[in-house]
């Protein structure tokens, strides 16, 4: 029987993701109708994207699992009306472009590039940078971005520890987690990284106090959520010269209002919600995959846990 698959996002990502997910949806052996405007009880499977808009899903009363496009499920895990399986999106494509930023901002900061793109004056004053081997990049969450990330700063000798909330193991990764593993990543951190979900847990996770516990002049860079950050703690600390820059992609209002203190503020760069995206070749095999294991009963990827909330 041919399956009917709903896309609801918004419909510039229709046209990027349409023929990709009928691709990979053949090449999985699914027979799917794709579709963004299946009536609601005869669809099958949910492909999903919060900017989509939909937020109840009490009418697809035959749908059988509601499929992520985004990483981040904060918006729709605790919502009351979903009752079936909900996957997130870990994507390799997603996961390259987040190498790829995290790295190009930890080598600006480690190099001190600011230095040399913006000086005008005819002032030689040679200070070599240390060795990456001997600087300390922390990373708050070790999970597909975050150990993806973690291991291409250890690929380029940063000394990398990474923060994650059960035991994990990374090869070549000091690996912590708990209270204690939090204050001592901090403590050694000079450039830290946050990869965490927005959760109740983890939401203003950087306050005053654990701000305070980085060593003085510390970098930040935030492409995990906006609210993973207490912004009057940032912009007090970045203030006083405990830290010394913040690059910050997210925002806990996006996009960031005009009026707000970061986009003036010296030592923080503003990035629009840019760090990395969901690849839709990439992506749509993660989804036609979940599908037809969806299909023959087998365990689904990559399942959100509504309790943990990622
Ligand atoms: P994962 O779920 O794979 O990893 C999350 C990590 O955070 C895991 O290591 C997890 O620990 C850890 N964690 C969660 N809660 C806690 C806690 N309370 N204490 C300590 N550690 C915790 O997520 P991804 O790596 O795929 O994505 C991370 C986030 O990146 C997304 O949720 C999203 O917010 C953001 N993102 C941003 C993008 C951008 O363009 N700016 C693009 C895509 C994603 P454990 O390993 O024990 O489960």
């Amino acid at each position: 029987m041919t399956l009917k698959v709903l896309f609801s996002a918004p419909p510039q990502q229709w046209s990027a993701f349409r023929a990709p997910l009928d691709r990979a949806f053949r090449e999985a052996g699914l027979d799917t109708d794709l579709r963004y405007d299946h009536p609601p009880g005869e669809v099958d499977y949910i492909v999903y994207a919060p900017s989509g808009g939909l937020s109840d899903f009490t009418p697809f009363t035959r749908a059988k699992a509601v499929l992520s496009l985004w990483a981040g499920v904060e918006s729709i895990v605790a919502n009351p009306t979903l009752k079936i399986p909900l996957t997130r999106m870990v994507d390799s494509g997603l996961a390259e472009g987040m190498v790829e930023w995290v790295s190009g901002h930890v080598l600006r900061h480690h190099l001190g590039l600011d230095v040399h793109i913006t000086r005008r004056d005819p002032r030689w004053n040679p200070v070599v940078p240390p060795l990456a081997r001997h600087r300390r990049v922390g990373l708050l969450g070790l999970g597909a971005l975050g150990s993806a990330c973690a291991r291409a700063l250890a690929g380029l000798n940063f000394n990398v520890s990474g923060w994650s909330r059960r035991p994990r193991q990374v090869e070549g990764i000091t690996c912590l987690h708990g209270e204690a593993g939090l204050a001592q990543i901090l403590s050694h951190s000079e450039i830290l990284v946050l990869l965490l979900p927005l959760t109740p847990t983890t939401e203003n996770l950087l306050d005053e106090r654990r701000l305070a516990l980085l060593p003085r002049g510390a970098f930040i860079l935030n492409p995990g959520r906006g609210a993973l950050i207490d912004d009057e703690a940032l912009i007090a600390a970045l203030d006083s010269g405990q830290l010394a820059h913040a690059t910050l992609d997210v925002f806990r209002t996006e996009p960031l209002p005009p009026e707000h203190p970061f986009w003036a503020h010296p030592r923080v760069t503003v990035t629009p919600h840019i760090a990395s995206e969901t690849r839709a070749e990439t992506a749509s095999q993660v989804v036609a995959e979940n599908i037809r294991r969806a299909e023959a009963g087998e365990p689904l990827l990559f399942l959100v846990d509504r309790d943990a909330g990622y």
